[in-house]
């Protein structure tokens, strides 16, 4: 696989940072994002379109990853992290969705399992006993990857209406001596027969089973039980290798669960910022795609002619529209990214709803203006915009907050208060 550098070393066109205005930066933000961005250059970027064409998980950039201390990020500092907060996550995470977008919306399912069980299980209610058992358990989950580079993928969805938190997870966690046996199957799951853990979600086998019986648990690759399997050959987000996976009476120790039984209810109900981290993958690659108009119509993408075409009105035009789809999204990810916190407001609930709809939409309409903008020959599989485009597209998909999804939580919670109904005679 070539590592070439492909960081259009001879542009005059300054890429800008990923979070706008630089000087607004803490120095361990600052220090992180040029850390994403060097390896980001230097190594995702020229391995992406490999790894776009066959289909295949970025093994090689998550050693880069692990060298470079960012699978710990996330992690505590008392255990040897970074301790970086949600605002400094989705920074560094858009800054690598700008190189190769499989490589940070992977990056975004490892991470989840530190930032779930940290930052977020550390602003939960738990009781004294809960809370000593979670520092237990969290402390094996983060030596792991901390000393030994380990990676976490976190499969949820089922195919059925509980990824997107309308009933309980169909996996079930049945409590034994010890542990506990799962049994289930799980859709797209990235990182499939890549991750070391798969931090999985599941319900708590008893009668009379809800939402709020979630449990969640890591589940060692090689446990007997477990097996990956289906074809994967999609549109977009090829090298997250999103394939099936299934779990036949997989005994699991209860060292492995990663937040108490009942936390992640309430971490859903609490944090809701913990599902907007899918987003900045898209953010990065609206930014890449902006990123390369500009360069190609200068005429400064390698093993391009030296053709410029920025002199053309209609080209101004089209790069202004899409600078301020550009400025616009980023507006509202920066937004979104400083008000996370624990028991949000109803304004924030409901911007980071609109927030995470408009990054994920307006990355693909970026990307859709780039190809009209810069023409037919943007989109040969030499260039990486038509890679851009095709995984822009995915992330409206993504549940629990799919672009559907989010329209109809607004829609009706704009409307409603908590707990309103309407009169029978009103329907
Ligand atoms: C590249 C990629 C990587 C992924 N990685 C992971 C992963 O690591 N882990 C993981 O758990 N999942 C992952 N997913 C899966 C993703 O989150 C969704 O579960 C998956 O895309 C579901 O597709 P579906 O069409 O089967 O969804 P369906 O559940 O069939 O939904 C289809 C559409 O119907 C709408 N819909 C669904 N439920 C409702 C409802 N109750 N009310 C109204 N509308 C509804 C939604 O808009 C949805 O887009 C990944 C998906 C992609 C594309």
């Amino acid at each position: 696989m070539s590592t070439a550098p492909n960081d259009y070393a001879s542009s005059r066109y300054q890429t800008p940072s990923i979070a706008g205005d630089y000087t607004a930066l803490t120095d361990k933000q600052a220090q992180l994002l040029a850390i994403a961005s060097d390896l980001g250059r230097n190594k995702f970027a020229p391995r992406a379109g490999q790894i776009d064409r066959d289909a295949v998980f970025p093994f090689e950039n998550y050693s880069d990853m692990h060298a470079a201390g960012l699978l710990r990020i996330c992690v505590p500092e008392q255990y040897g992290g970074w301790g970086a907060d949600f605002a400094t996550y989705v920074m560094t995470a858009a800054e690598i969705g700008r190189h190769c977008g499989a490589t940070a919306l992977t990056l975004n399912m490892h991470v989840s399992s530190t930032m779930w069980t940290g930052f977020i299980a550390d602003d939960l209610d738990m009781t004294p006993a809960q809370r000593t058992s979670h520092e237990k358990h969290r402390a094996l989950h983060y030596r792991r990857i901390v000393e030994q580079g380990k990676v976490y993928s976190q499969p949820f969805s089922e195919g059925g209406a509980a990824a997107a938190g309308k009933a309980p997870f169909g996996t079930l966690a049945r409590k034994v001596d010890g542990g506990y046996v799962v049994n289930g199957r799980k859709i797209f799951a990235s990182l499939a027969g890549a991750a070391d853990y798969y931090g999985i979600l599941c319900t708590l086998d008893k009668p009379g089973a809800t939402q709020r019986d979630a449990l969640y648990l890591a589940v060692d690759r090689n446990l007997p039980g477990v097996t990956v399997s289906g074809d994967w050959d999609p549109l977009g987000m090829r090298g997250t290798v999103s394939r099936n996976l299934l779990f036949e009476d997989v005994f699991v120790p209860d060292a492995e669960r990663l937040m108490p039984e009942g936390m992640y209810a309430q971490a859903a109900l609490r944090w809701p910022h913990m599902f907007a981290t899918l987003s900045p993958t898209y953010m990065g690659i609206a930014q890449a795609a902006y990123d390369f108009t500009v360069q190609y119509l200068r005429a400064e993408v390698p093993g391009m002619p030296p053709v410029k075409r920025r002199m053309y009105p209609t080209k101004q035009i089209a790069v202004a529209e899409m600078k301020v789809k550009l400025e616009q999204t980023r507006a509202i990810f920066l937004q979104n990214a400083r008000v996370a916190r624990v028991d949000p407001s109803k304004e924030i609930r409901l911007g980071l709803l609109a927030a995470h709809y408009t990054i994920m939409e307006n990355a693909n309409e970026i990307c859709r203006l780039a190809v009209r903008t810069c023409g037919g020959q943007s989109m040969l599989k030499t260039m990486p915009l038509e890679r851009m485009y095709r995984d822009s597209r995915c992330g409206s998909l993504m549940l629990p907050w799919t672009a559907e999804l989010c329209i109809d939580r607004l829609g009706r919670e704009c409307l409603y208060e908590a707990g309103e109904r309407d009169e029978p005679d009103v329907l």
